[in-house]
């Protein structure tokens, strides 16, 4: 799996060769933070034990959530959020604004044709696209220490910073794009611990 979330391609070698085929994916995957479900869950008491509940997130490598761009937590809904009548964003707004962060990156990539997008940055288009003011470099920097993040991780933050930034319709990262992308993060470190 690490492979072709890395690279978009994987590799067969079998005794007569191998062989490399185009892999690229989006990934999503959902999973319960416990064998029962309710850990963390404000209503309901979760029955594992706290070895139980480590065995069973143990299931999913660090090398692999660290590949995950962005880890977000899904309480349970409330009965007052399913009937409620508040006006939510549109699914047709929310589509205009990706399609616009697409397009920047297809401007931005243009000369680049193996880059599709921001996720496929290398280390050199980070230094191009995602220059950083002091402030963003200072949560950065603070959020890696905390955390204990790994070198990857802060790539990917980067990354994410450049997307939030991207459908904000903002040319510069500011330090609110960074701190969004930093929350996504955020997750593992806490459960995983
Ligand atoms: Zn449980």
């Amino acid at each position: 799996m690490r492979q072709p979330i890395e690279d978009g391609r994987v590799t067969i070698s079998r005794a007569a060769g191998s062989l490399t085929f185009p892999a690229e994916f989006m990934l999503v995957a959902a999973m319960n933070p416990c064998p029962c479900g309710y850990f963390g869950d404000l209503k309901r008491e979760c029955r594992c034990g706290p070895v139980q509940v480590q065995r069973y997130r143990q299931r999913i490598s660090g090398p692999l959530l660290d590949r995950i761009d962005l880890h977000i937590e899904v309480p349970a809904v409330e009965y007052r959020d399913v009937a409620s009548e508040r006006a939510e964003e549109s699914s047709t707004a929310i589509r205009g604004r990706v399609m616009r962060g697409r397009e920047r990156q297809q401007e931005r990539f243009r000369n680049d044709p193996k880059v599709t997008c921001n996720a496929r940055m290398a280390t050199r288009h980070l230094k191009q696209h995602c220059k950083l003011e002091q402030d963003s470099q200072d949560l950065i920097r603070v959020a890696m220490n905390e955390l204990n993040l790994s070198a990857r991780a802060y790539d990917r933050i980067l990354k994410v910073s450049r997307t939030v930034a991207d459908l904000d319709d903002k040319i510069d990262i500011s330090p609110e794009h960074v701190s969004e992308a930093i929350q996504y993060r955020t997750f593992d470190r806490t459960l995983w611990v």
